[in-house]
């Protein structure tokens, strides 16, 4: 009877797993409605950083690029700047000898260009170092 007069009422009469279990599934679609909710500000945040980050990085290579340009990798004597390295390739079973210069920091290997001239130069210290 005590059910009847509560539901007349507008009160509704539940168990303490009952109201838990409506409780958890309203935390669980609010977390869901906030996880799914992409606040246009952050999105267009995330946007611009993404396109300074690029921006960055274009410039970054153009930097290198430049430094590369400007640099001989040979010391006033025309001995070579670079710290050559002979690594060990083990899938191809070979050791390739790679540079990289000191003065501007450009990676030489045989698969590209420049390895070849810079690679007949002295670097001066007989292997004792760069
Ligand atoms: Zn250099």
């Amino acid at each position: 009877m005590a059910d009847q007069k509560n539901h007349e009422s507008g009160a509704v009469t539940m168990t303490q797993s009952d109201l838990a279990a409506v409780v958890a599934a309203a935390v669980s679609q609010a977390v869901k409605a906030q996880n799914e909710y992409k606040d246009p500000e952050v999105v267009a945040n995330k946007a611009r950083m993404r396109a300074n980050m690029q921006t960055q990085q274009k410039d970054n290579l153009r930097n290198k690029e430049y430094r590369e340009s400007q640099c001989s990798h040979l010391r006033e004597n025309n001995s070579s700047r670079i710290a050559w390295i002979d690594n060990y390739v083990a899938s191809k079973g070979v050791v390739i000898r790679e540079g990289f210069c000191m003065g501007c920091e450009k990676h030489f290997h045989p698969d590209k260009e420049g390895y070849m001239e810079m690679v007949r130069i002295s670097t001066g210290m007989n292997g004792q170092g760069f």
